[in-house]
């Protein structure tokens, strides 16, 4: 998000078939809650070309990318990270931590998984955080996760070369071009 250190989702695991809407909506609550781009894992690859389509549709400023080596990118990543499980500690407890750093500048990469995540992430990254301990969904913890980092900021970004603009409405709905 303009005026902040970058942030950036790092989607594990993807399982064909059962996962398309999931790792399409993983980058589509990046985008929209203020991260800068999206890492889409091995099959995940797959959703990339969904995502971007929203960016051309709706604005950007906002990066898909792909890795064959997810653990590459979180082990080469400059900056923190924050891995987003049911078994982590509470983000109440550690979220004022997490933004003292983000706020001082240092990059963070959010991780998310789909199936059961490998061991060696929860040591990789530098936090595990648990959106309350209950087992839901890696599209639910990162929205909660952004909208605590950037405490709501997000929900006010601004978009850059849009074709659409939904007009806010009470009812109905209203689409502009720019
Ligand atoms: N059982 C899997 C495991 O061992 O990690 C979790 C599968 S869950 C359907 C998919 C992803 O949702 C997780 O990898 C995690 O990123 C996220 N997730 C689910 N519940 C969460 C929670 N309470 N807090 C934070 N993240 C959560």
């Amino acid at each position: 998000m303009q005026g902040t250190p970058e942030v950036a989702v790092l989607r594990l695991g993807h399982r064909p078939g059962r996962d398309e809407r999931m790792t399409t909506h993983v980058g589509l609550a990046a985008r929209a809650l203020g991260a800068d781009r999206v890492i889409l894992a091995r099959e995940g690859a797959s959703r990339a070309g969904t995502i971007e389509d929203i960016v051309d549709r709706f604005g950007g400023p906002f990066a898909v990318e792909t890795t064959d080596s997810p653990r590459a990118a979180l082990k080469d990543w400059d900056g923190a990270v924050v891995h987003l499980t049911m078994y982590g500690l509470p983000i109440q407890d550690v979220e004022g931590e997490i933004r003292t750093t983000f706020e001082a500048g240092t990059p963070l990469l959010a991780v998310v998984g789909a199936g059961k995540v490998p061991f060696d992430i929860y040591e990789a990254a530098d936090h595990n955080v648990a959106v309350t301990n209950q087992p839901h969904s890696e599209v639910a913890s990162l929205a909660v996760f952004l909208d605590h980092l950037f405490e709501g900021e997000e929900l006010d970004r601004e978009w850059e070369d849009p074709k659409h603009v939904v007009v806010p409405q009470s009812e109905g709905k209203q689409v502009k071009e720019p």
